[in-house]
């Protein structure tokens, strides 16, 4: 198939943010595509080369891709450089310099997208001394044959800076309608999507066997499953309304989600966003399948860190020791954990996704033996919320942060944040009754101590509808000078020149983030804000919401990718629990 079709594609979905036009041209897109290489396009469209837990990173450096379009074109680095600077994009600039040039010159050979995805994997692939200089012929050897447009996508690919702000929804709408011709049908997909968490696997399944082979779509092990969610709920009355008199509740412990993939000795664990996250943990790995009595299994945990002396669970925090590269052995017995069990997903070859809370339970305490490194999740049967008010004080007196509400009959449903799990947590110093995980979407330079550093951060939710980041406050408090120092490493490599376009904001800030880091805070109140975006005319006409007296909880949450955050949904509902809250006590 031409890349020249796929990069027309591109530029128009470039041009708009409406889902309905988004759809349309990738059906449009997806009807000129052969079976064979759908899965790649569905990759290349998301940016990406492979499904992301596969950790395929292309990875070039600005500087590398100037070189190689100066080696293809002739045009010397400097006037590059400069054109880029001006742009703010160097794809868009590589496309306004080669359309002057090809004036002049014409193009070799037609480039297909076969092609560009094999040549841009061998160049994800390429490691040590040579590497660089074969990137750039590689590269350049792609762009001597590329027309300004492709040559304009090829580098956004390369670099990262691909942003069609297509959301995966989106992708499954136009699958549906394309191949089942109902857009109902996403749903269908969306399962084997959650199985999966492969879109290229999904596409190329649909695009050759039809609705009946994504119905017969099954959990592979070593493919991660999209993680089930839960509800949050303020109270423990609450949980008792929601779940009448029988179910379950276990600790909600503060570390870090990690699906486990076992057969035999091989070991691959996944963080909650679906990270390959094993290199953190050779602890897991080598003592967790000698614990296991089944062949293969897919298994649920929360890996928490400890205090050897005392046994106490300790913040997710202490667990960022452990994201290291090197030294990684040293980090492992400098902060020990716990591995603490609470669903499995799948037993020798079958899923259990289907199953009962309480017999997947049944069936989780059969598999794995206990020891102190390997333990089931604390659980047990609750009957009314004063059980529950026991359990939650027995859990925070362990350490924990609260309880998951659990109903006994009900699967495990992979990737959606249904009712069948609650969480309710005990904050006291937050007003609000649950903390809010926000995007960082902008920087604001410090003062005095902080100068140097970002002393206040621009924030967003995540709004599901539209796909966007929509502001609701500016941070300033809750930072330690170790917090800001970390926050301005990791910070530092997301700035961008131009504002992202999924960010929805009409605040000012010094500098302008990558929407890709969650930060966790707190707040006194939720106030409708004539400026914030988040939840624009929800709850008033031309206002938003915003936080008042937010505050940095300490936790950089690196484990949830932005679509994770706080949605705006959520926080209308704290809004309006907010305002019950107060009409409650006015009548007290
Ligand atoms: P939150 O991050 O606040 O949305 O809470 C959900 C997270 O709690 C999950 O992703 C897990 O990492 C964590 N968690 C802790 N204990 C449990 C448990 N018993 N069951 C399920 N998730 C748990």
């Amino acid at each position: 198939m031409e890349f020249a079709i796929l990069s027309e594609t591109f530029n128009k979905m470039e041009s708009t943010r409406k889902r309905l036009e988004l759809t349309q041209f990738l059906v449009e897109l997806f009807e000129k595509t052969s079976n064979e290489v759908i899965s790649k396009i569905v990759y290349l469209l998301q940016g990406k080369l492979r499904p992301d837990f596969e950790g395929v990173e292309l990875g070039i450096a600005e500087k590398l891709a100037i070189r190689a379009i100066s080696k293809s074109s002739g045009i010397p680095v400097k006037k590059i450089d400069e054109e880029y600077k001006k742009e703010g994009d160097l794809g868009h600039a590589a496309s306004i310099i080669l359309e002057q040039k090809t004036q002049t010159t014409f193009l070799v050979e037609d480039i297909t997208v076969e092609r560009v995805y094999e040549t841009l994997l061998k160049i994800a692939k390429l490691e040590g001394a040579r590497s660089q200089d074969m990137k750039i012929k590689y590269i350049s050897s792609l762009l001597n044959d590329a027309s300004p447009l492709e040559a304009k996508f090829i580098l956004k690919i390369l670099l990262g800076t691909l942003r069609l702000g297509v959301a995966e929804n989106t992708v499954m709408d136009a699958l549906a309608i394309t191949f089942s011709e109902n857009k109902e049908n996403r749903k269908i997909l969306q399962h084997a999507y959650n199985v999966s968490s492969d879109l290229g696997e999904v596409a190329e399944t649909i695009a050759k066997k039809g609705l009946k082979g994504i119905e017969e779509f099954k959990i592979t092990l070593f493919n991660p499953i999209r993680p089930m969610l839960a509800d949050r709920i303020r109270s423990e009355e609450e949980a008792a309304e929601k779940f009448g008199s029988k179910f379950a509740a276990e600790y909600k412990l503060d570390g870090e989600r990690v699906q486990l993939h076992i057969e035999g000795d091989k070991v691959i664990l996944f963080s909650r966003s679906l990270e390959n996250i094993s290199n953190y943990y050779p602890d897991i790995i080598e003592k967790i399948p000698k614990r296991i009595q089944a062949d293969n299994v897919i298994l649920e945990a929360e890996a928490v860190a400890i205090n050897e002396n005392t046994g106490q669970f300790l913040p997710f925090q202490e667990l960022m020791h452990r994201r290291r590269k090197y030294k990684i052995e040293k980090a492992v017995t400098q902060y020990p954990i716990t591995v603490n069990f609470f669903d499995i997903l799948f037993c020798n070859g079958s899923s259990c996704l289907e199953m009962d809370y309480k017999d997947r339970r049944t069936r989780l305490e059969k598999v794995l033996k206990e020891d102190e490194f390997a333990k089931h999740i604390p659980m047990a049967i609750m009957n009314n919320g004063d059980d529950v008010s026991e359990f939650m004080e027995n859990s925070i007196n362990a350490g924990s942060e609260g309880l998951m509400l659990k109903m006994l009959d009900k699967p495990y449903q992979a990737g959606s944040r249904g009712s069948h799990w609650l969480k309710l947590k005990r904050e006291y110093q937050n007003e609000l009754g649950d903390s809010l995980d926000l995007v960082v979407i902008g920087g604001y330079f410090g003062k005095g101590r902080r100068t140097g550093n970002y002393g206040t951060l621009l924030l967003a939710t995540y709004d599901e509808d539209e796909d966007t980041f929509t502001s609701i406050c500016k941070v300033g408090t809750g930072f330690t000078d170790e917090s800001l120092d970390q926050l301005y490493q990791i910070l530092n490599s997301k700035v961008t020149i131009k504002k992202n376009p999924r960010i929805d904001t009409e605040m000012e800030a010094d500098v302008w983030f990558e929407p890709e880091l969650v930060i966790e805070v707190v707040a006194s109140e939720i106030t409708i804000s004539p400026i914030h975006k988040a939840a624009r005319n929800k709850i008033r006409k031309d206002a938003g919401l915003a936080l008042r007296f937010p505050k940095f909880t300490g936790k950089i949450r690196i484990e949830k990718t932005v679509e994770d955050a706080s949605t705006n949904e959520e926080v209308i509902t704290l809004y309006q629990g907010q305002k019950k809250v107060a009409h409650d006590k006015s009548l007290m």
